[in-house]
């Protein structure tokens, strides 16, 4: 099997058992989206989920956060982690956001990642999930499975970003980030992988190599 048939068969797989999956951030907006992702940095996107629903009912706008007081800003996000320099660079996003692109959220990706707190991640997901512009987000699940199936031997994000980008057609680039995160919670779950359930086994390199140490 080529490297390019086993790739069809896993996005064939992975679209079989997960379908077109949605963002796990709630978001009614791009700026909440954009929030959202600088906050789920090193947090799970259910504890996100749980301090957004009050953050934007307490700041809503650009603006709001753009003229937001840091130290109550750093106690309205503190469960999420690495609260004061989320708080920064949030209150900096948003003030760039406002002095040079009226308040709008940018769908371009240098001007995405110019941003206070923005990489190429987050930018990825806003690109893709409110604009619906081809980007492949590469978070640790993306990172992890695309490693475990041999379809990268790079561990920098960038890196895996460009080789799942020559490897994948991009109308797929979207779909693949909640698909693999979907299988990263459910099967492929981190230090104890289920390969005796999952059906990506027969593709998969990592998995098999895991098999064969057990
Ligand atoms: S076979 Fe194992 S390592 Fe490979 S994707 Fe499935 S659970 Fe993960």
């Amino acid at each position: 099997m080529t490297k390019k048939e086993k790739v069809e068969q896993i996005l064939l797989l992975l679209r079989e058992q997960y379908g077109p999956t949605k963002c796990y951030l709630d978001h009614e907006n791009p700026w909440q989206l954009l929030v959202a992702t600088i906050l789920s940095a090193q947090c799970t996107d259910d504890r996100v989920n749980i301090v957004t629903k009050d953050l934007f009912q307490k700041y809503k706008s650009v603006k709001d956060f753009a003229e937001a007081n840091i130290i109550e800003l750093e106690k309205d996000i503190h469960s999420t982690g690495f609260y004061h320099n989320k708080a920064k660079n949030i209150i900096a996003c948003c003030q760039k956001l406002l002095s040079e692109h009226n308040g709008e959220i940018p769908s371009d990706l240098d001007a995405l990642t110019s941003l206070a707190g923005v990489g190429r991640k987050t930018a990825n997901v806003v690109r893709g999930n409110w604009y619906g512009i081809p980007s492949i987000v590469v978070d640790t699940h993306v990172k992890r499975l695309s490693i475990l199936l041999g379809l990268t031997k790079n561990h920098d994000p960038v890196k895996i970003e460009f080789d799942l980008m020559k490897m994948i057609p991009e109308e797929k680039w979207i779909d693949i980030n909640t698909q693999l995160i979907a299988h990263g919670r459910k099967i492929c779950i981190a230090r104890r992988p289920k390969c005796n359930e999952c059906f990506l086994l027969e593709y998969c390199t990592g998995g098999q190599k895991l098999q064969k140490g057990k």
